[in-house]
């Protein structure tokens, strides 16, 4: 069942026309799709032998922000993605280790367990960053047979070659390979660039496998028969074949982050359009990366490095603050993350709840009239212009601002942001309401009207205990019990509690 959680449902809206950078053609581009109003996207998923770290989920939030906003934007989405658990090899250019085995010893257990593991690993951090699901999400595993049709058609047309007992695809047969960038051939010899040894049966250095039949990896878990004897299938073709199978033979737009443009995608487009015999897909869509002080957030520079969402939570910051601070930078430019930038952005985004959370909606007097549905279908507009210009999820979010400062009722800013939101995923209305809820929650009143406000921070149960202490000591006071009085003062000031007498009341917070 796909998840449908925050998938904006604009079935009947006109599909609007809207602009994306599109890595192939190096430039910003009209949308355009093979079926008008239809959009076919495929974006290539988490290698499972690991936590995702908080820079895959940047790639992750600007692929869903960008799948919701073509919904919002009128479109139907059919959205595919892989989950990469055999195949991929440390290096991307087939060497090195097996990834998914490496997974496997470091934690002493089989591959399909560190798959299942790092999978459902992986949807609780989309969960946590309100990242929706796919509409159809599959594993590598489960395609050996359309790898190899594919594989046996690319042999039978000339575009394939055994080699010491491995498929390889063979680059010298198109008439152009690189599609994103001018590489120089010295650039091209990735097993020396990455300090393993290059493959000596490629008849090209840019060559890459199809099927490996003689695993080097003596333990290699998962093996299949083949017609070319028992092996596995090499990384890049998993997403062609599932693409195939789900998007069909014309895919609107492919996804990744920018490291996946070369080889990973430059080989998808090799393989995909020889076996087809024509153009496969018309739109590439690529984002930055998510560094730190070192440079790229990867899993190889190891834990310091790898920051994931449980140790954001960990941190006590809220994941969808995470989700925010992408927000606000373009999916284009290298994202640099710091833990004063993420505080920045937590502090914003708290504010930003708290001013939403002191609208008013439901007064009376503050119904949505015929001017003001005017003016919320000029927002729309506006939102869908903005972001739509090569996903300017920035744009969308000074909008939100815009909004609150807007000369309309609180009921019809709650409208809008809630229809904002339905891209933007920053659980705007879901989370004021709980402010909200705690803030009223804070004030306990005693008897004769005395008013505790507590610290609104604090979780409910230490709320509920301090606030019975003060009532305590206010009850004590008016008995003049001044001693018991003293005795609670100290008390809280032991527990770390600020308290201050107001008239009518009194306010706590914690130091
Ligand atoms: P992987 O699980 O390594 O196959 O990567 C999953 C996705 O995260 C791919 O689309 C990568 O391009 C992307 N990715 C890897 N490292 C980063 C990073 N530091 N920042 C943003 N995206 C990344
Ligand atoms: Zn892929």
């Amino acid at each position: 069942m796909p998840d449908t959680r925050n998938a904006p449902d604009y079935q009947n809206r006109e599909y609007q026309d809207f602009y994306l950078y599109n890595s192939a053609t190096h430039r910003k581009e009209k949308f355009v799709t093979h079926t008008p109003g239809h959009i076919e996207m495929y974006t290539c998923g988490p290698t499972v032998y690991h936590f995702a770290h908080i820079g895959n989920l940047r790639t992750y939030i600007c692929e869903d922000i960008l799948e919701k906003y073509m919904r919002y934007a009128g479109y139907t989405v059919n959205r595919v993605m892989n989950i990469t658990d055999v195949g991929h090899l440390t290096s991307d250019a087939d060497e090195g280790e097996d990834k998914m085995l490496k997974g496997a010893k470091r934690e002493h257990k089989s591959v399909m367990e560190i798959a299942k593991f790092y999978t459902d690993a992986f949807f609780d951090d989309c969960r946590e960053l309100n990242i929706k699901q796919p509409d159809v999400i599959q594993p590598a595993t489960g395609f050996i047979d359309e790898y190899i049709k594919i594989i046996s058609r690319l042999i039978d047309t000339g575009y394939a070659y055994s080699a010491g007992g491995n498929i390889y695809f063979d680059t010298s047969k198109l008439n152009q390979y690189y599609i994103f960038n001018a590489h120089e051939k010295d650039d091209l010899a990735v097993g020396v660039r990455e300090g393993v040894e290059a493959d000596q049966n490629k008849r090209n250095s840019n060559d890459f496998v199809l099927w490996f039949t003689k695993s080097k990896f003596e333990d290699q878990a998962l093996k299949w028969d083949s017609p070319w004897g028992t092996g596995y299938p090499g990384w890049h073709i998993e997403c062609s074949a599932i693409s195939l199978k789900y998007n069909g033979e014309y895919l609107d737009l492919h996804c990744g982050g920018v490291d996946n443009a070369f080889p990973h995608h430059t080989n998808e487009i090799a393989q995909s359009e020889s076996y087809l015999g024509h153009p496969w897909c018309s739109h590439w869509f690529h984002a930055a990366h998510l560094n730190t002080a070192s440079g790229k957030m990867s899993k190889s520079k190891g834990e310091s490095e790898f920051l994931t969402v449980t140790l954001l939570k960990q941190k006590h910051y809220d994941p969808l603050a995470y989700r925010f601070f992408c927000l606000q930078s373009h999916y284009r430019k290298a994202l640099v993350f710091t833990w004063e930038n993420l505080s920045n952005a937590q502090s914003a985004y708290q504010k930003l709840i708290k001013k939403i959370a002191a609208l008013r909606p439901d007064s009376d007097s503050n119904h949505i009239s015929a001017q003001e549905q005017e003016i919320l279908s000029q927002y729309r507009e506006k939102f869908i212009r903005q972001v739509g210009n090569d996903l300017n999820t920035a744009s969308g979010v000074t909008l939100i601002y815009d909004v609150l400062k807007a000369n309309i009722s609180d009921a019809a800013k709650v409208n809008i942001l809630a229809d904002f939101d339905q891209v933007l995923s920053l659980s705007l209305i879901e989370k004021s309401a709980e402010l909200r809820e705690r803030e009223a929650n804070q004030k306990t009143t005693g008897a004769g009207g005395y008013q505790i406000t507590g610290d609104a921070d604090a979780d409910p149960g230490e709320l509920e205990a301090v606030n019975a202490l003060i009532l305590q000591r206010y009850q004590a006071k008016q008995s003049k019990n001044f001693a018991e009085a003293d005795r609670i003062r100290d008390e809280l000031k032991s527990r770390g509690i600020e308290l201050t007498d107001i008239p009518g009341g009194a306010v706590w917070k914690k130091l």
